[in-house]
């Protein structure tokens, strides 16, 4: 939303409570056309992944920082039935999918071989994606942080918004840090629920886990998708998810539910990769947990406050944050700047009142 705003000439200044569990920091930053079981391709890709793509490209540019690599992955079938229903669908497109490259435009899909795949993984073949990318979002935010900082547009703070946010008709007030706006934008993903602004956000939170572990023997030079997804991230180190849990939203790293996730990650990377764990075998080095933003219909959550037009949200980003956000802010900043009007399916209370 800042990078949106600069690029639009807007003087923007970022409240930020850095915490290390926020789904931004715990996030992979992966960006995927074609996503589950069914092979769908992610809702609006052609609208939002070339905004994604600009963005990304001018803050690396701005920011003189590297976080964002737009690169092919891979993913592995888990049956015949799999690679039959991809096949299938890539025939519904009425292209040919052989071992030639097909093209589901503006996406390609390119059958790989067995032996290009690890053995592992080999038995039932796979799919070639791109465009594919990943967001280094942790380096993204830490870039974003010191170019702010460098004009003092940062402030490192948790805001009681429900007390330190005054609106009044044509600009908002933050009495505690002695700011005056013409707008403000509160992105605060699982947090918005803590004050009074956005508490009717229809946000149904999603834990998620990631493990990084060091491997001793895994040789893959792309990101890799099966049953999750494994990235590799250089020096024998690899960040392998994500689980999906609605129930257990706790981000404690030592509770039950994180001891079963863990468990259930450590299966995965030994059935993705032939590995086994120590003391011979792939090492933990950290375990992430964050909850995800996710909304009641998996779309995003964005528009005005009912009541006071110069506060928006930005929010339910929910599994695709580093996809989305691009584009929703530049349409956030249409509707505040020129009044522009925000496409019903986005809107954040859209939902029919009582469903
Ligand atoms: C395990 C996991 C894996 C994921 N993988 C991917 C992936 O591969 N690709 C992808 O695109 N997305 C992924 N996501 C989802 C992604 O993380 C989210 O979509 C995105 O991070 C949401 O960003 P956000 O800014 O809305 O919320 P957050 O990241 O939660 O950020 C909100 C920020 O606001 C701050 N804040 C809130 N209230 C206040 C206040 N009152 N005062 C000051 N600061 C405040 C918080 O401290 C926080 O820093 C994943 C998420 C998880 C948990």
């Amino acid at each position: 939303m800042a990078w949106q705003c600069r690029v639009q000439g807007l003087r923007t200044l970022v409240i930020d409570d850095p915490r290390p569990d926020s789904a931004s920091r715990v996030a992979a930053g992966l960006v995927t056309p074609v996503t589950g079981s069914r092979f769908a391709v992610s809702w609006r890709w052609p609208e939002f992944f070339p905004a994604a793509d600009t963005l990304y490209q001018r803050v690396e540019k701005e920011s003189g920082q590297s976080f964002w690599s737009v690169t092919p992955a891979w993913r592995a079938f888990v049956s015949q039935d799999e690679a039959k229903l991809c096949e299938q669908k890539c025939k519904n497109a009425r292209r040919q999918f052989d071992d030639a490259m097909v093209h589901l435009d503006p996406i390609d899909v390119d059958a790989i071989t067995q032996a290009q795949l690890p053995t592992s993984l080999a038995t039932h073949g796979g799919i070639q994606m791109a465009p594919t990318a990943r967001l280094d979002v942790p380096r993204y935010l830490d870039a974003t942080r010191r170019v702010l900082q460098s004009e003092e547009l940062f402030v490192s703070a948790y805001l009681d918004i429900d007390r330190d946010l005054q609106p009044s008709l044509d600009q908002v007030v933050v009495p505690s840090l002695g700011l005056t706006a013409r707008w403000a934008v509160l992105c605060q993903g699982n947090l918005a629920r803590t004050n009074g602004w956005f508490s009717d956000l229809p946000l149904h939170p999603a834990r998620g886990d990631i493990l990084m572990i060091r491997s001793r023997s895994v040789q893959l030079d792309r990101v890799l998708h099966h049953q999750g997804w494994i990235v590799p991230l250089g020096g024998k180190r690899f960040l392998l998810g994500a689980t999906y849990d609605r129930h257990a939203l706790s981000t404690d790293g030592h509770d039950d539910a994180a001891r079963r996730w863990r468990e259930e990650l450590c299966m995965r990377w030994t059935a993705m990769t032939g590995e086994k764990f120590e003391p011979d075998g792939a090492e933990i080095l950290e375990h992430r947990i964050a909850v995800r933003p996710a909304s009641y219909d998996r779309h995003p959550l964005i528009g005005a406050h009912p009541r006071s037009p110069n506060i928006w949200c930005l929010n339910g980003l929910g599994s695709k944050g580093s996809l989305m956000a691009p584009l929703l802010a530049m349409k956030l900043i249409d509707a505040m700047t020129d009044g522009r009007a925000i496409d019903p399916s986005l809107l954040w209370d859209r939902r029919p009142k009582g469903s």
